[in-house]
């Protein structure tokens, strides 16, 4: 990459909504940066969890086209396409392998004029008539100001808008009540037709038809059976039910509201497991650095109890974690406009919707607290251009884990599918501005969103 510090668009944060971001500013015509703390671009997209969020319960794609389905097709060309599948619970999830999808995200990004700096970390910016002027760089080549007409916040913790100003809210009663940060473990070798006819044999030990529009009149029994003919390892053992409580109260794992598996790669009879669990405010760098300890002897502990107690686990190995502690929460900057609760839950449509939002409300609390509410009709909520300009700044945007929304309508909207459609609207919105040389709030936003139906987005026509 040359040395180059003028852009049209610099995003800030290479995890889904940041990638998203970038490649579609980048396809739009604008002159793109993208830059990453860490090694790697991908954020979750690369730990084994599932996409949520682009499809709502009822099975109907309300995310897709546009860089999602880049990004699936390219996973899909590496062999690691698992789908669409259904938990039989509440959700319709996509399931890809992490490692495919680490290629995969490279082989799309390098398909569009993007300059990607990885292992350099944004801190600061140079503010000029209420505008952000650059955005201050730091790594081994020391610090560099990157100018740009337009900057995208993706770093999940609105890192970019609160040094540019934007006022933020964090957590539920105090700052500190924020949902666990946890890290995603994989197991491979798993006897999937053995898991599965367990759980048709003792549907009791998991969560089942949560939502009305998955159940369709069905009992307990034949969701389990529906489970086990769609032939896919995704099982939810939730903390209250026989097998883990057991697990939990015998000491053999710590105190969690779920174990849940999902299937990452069928060549490998590869799943990835999400169970673990330390609440901490992760923007306090010391405390999330402290979490590795317990939360690697959680993933022990998970490990064991796999092997010990759950059939189809007996043979399996234990085959990794996630490249990072995951995050569930920190700041919510406020934007424009603030997505609430009755948005989401009554699954609101608006006119000016630019991307949607169909994942369960989902608040993750400590030990087995879990508070999970479905959307109205199975459907999904339209998320306006306001909830991705934060307050208080000019030229600036955001998309991801960061956008602006009171806790409960962020809880169903930070899930990656989500993430992917805001950046795949922000990065189209900062190309529009570069191209017309105007500002987010003064977008046209029919024009925006003929631009994202046009590149698949979809915006109309779901429940
Ligand atoms: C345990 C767990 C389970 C989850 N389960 C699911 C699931 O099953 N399905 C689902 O769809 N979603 C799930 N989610 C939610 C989802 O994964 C995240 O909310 C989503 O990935 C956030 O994407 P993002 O791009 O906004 O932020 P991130 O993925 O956090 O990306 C931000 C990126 O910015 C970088 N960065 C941060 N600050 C800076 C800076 N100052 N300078 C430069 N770079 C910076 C970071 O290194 C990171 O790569 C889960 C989350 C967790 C933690």
């Amino acid at each position: 990459m040359a040395i180059n510090k003028d852009y049209d668009v610099v995003v800030i944060g290479g995890g889904c909504a940041g990638i998203a971001s970038a490649v579609a500013a980048a396809k739009n015509g604008a002159k793109t940066l993208l830059v990453e703390g860490g090694p790697f671009l991908g954020g979750d997209l690369i730990s084994g969890l599932p996409i949520d969020g682009c499809m709502n319960a009822r099975g109907e794609w309300i995310v897709d086209g546009g860089v999602v389905r880049e990004l699936f097709d390219a996973c899909d060309r590496r062999g690691g396409y698992i789908g669409p599948i259904t938990d039989y619970r509440a959700l319709w999830i996509v399931c890809i392998d992490p490692i495919a999808m680490q290629f995969a995200i490279v082989d799309t990004v390098a398909k569009y004029p993007i300059d990607v700096l990885l292992y350099s970390f944004a801190d600061d910016v140079k503010m000029e008539n209420g505008m952000i002027k650059s955005v201050s760089v730091v790594n081994k080549l020391g610090r560099t100001d990157y100018t740009a007409k337009i900057f995208i916040d993706c770093t999940g913790d609105g890192d970019i808008a609160i040094k540019a100003g934007a006022p933020f809210e964090q957590g539920g009663e105090t700052p500190e009540d924020l949902q666990p940060v946890s890290i995603v473990y994989r197991m491979e070798n798993v006897d999937t037709e053995k898991l599965l006819t367990f759980v048709k044999e003792h549907p009791e030990n998991v969560s089942l038809g949560e939502s009305p529009w998955i159940v369709e009149g069905s009992t307990q029994q034949e969701l389990a059976d529906l489970l086990y003919l769609q032939g896919q390892p995704k099982v939810f053992f939730t903390g209250d039910r026989p097998l883990l409580a057991k697990a939990i109260a015998d000491g053999i794992v710590s105190n969690t509201s779920m174990l849940a598996i999902t299937p990452n790669s069928t060549a490998r009879r590869a799943v990835s497991i999400n169970s673990t669990r330390i609440s901490v405010d992760a923007i306090k760098t010391n405390k999330l650095s402290q979490a590795i300890v317990p939360l690697f002897s959680q993933v022990d502990q998970g490990v064991r109890f796999l092997k010990e107690r759950v059939p189809g686990f007996e043979h399996a190995n234990f085959a990794g974690v996630s490249p990072r502690i995951g995050i569930r929460e920190t700041r919510r900057i406020m934007g424009e406009y603030v997505l609430t609760t009755e948005d989401v839950l009554e699954a609101k449509k608006r006119s000016d919707g630019i991307a949607k939002g169909g994942h369960e409300y989902d608040i993750h609390g400590k030990n087995k607290e879990h508070i999970r509410l479905q959307l109205k009709d199975g459907g999904s909520y339209d998320i306006p251009l306001g909830v991705l300009i934060p307050r208080n700044t000019q030229n600036l945007l955001m998309a991801g884990r960061n956008l602006s929304a009171v806790r409960g309508a962020h809880s169903t909207a930070r899930v990656m599918g989500t993430c992917m459609a805001m950046g795949h609207a922000a990065g189209s919105a900062a190309s529009m501005c570069t191209k017309e040389g105007i500002l987010p709030r003064e977008v046209d936003i029919d024009a925006l969103r003929t631009l994202l139906l046009n590149q698949g987005a979809v915006l109309n026509g779901t429940h």
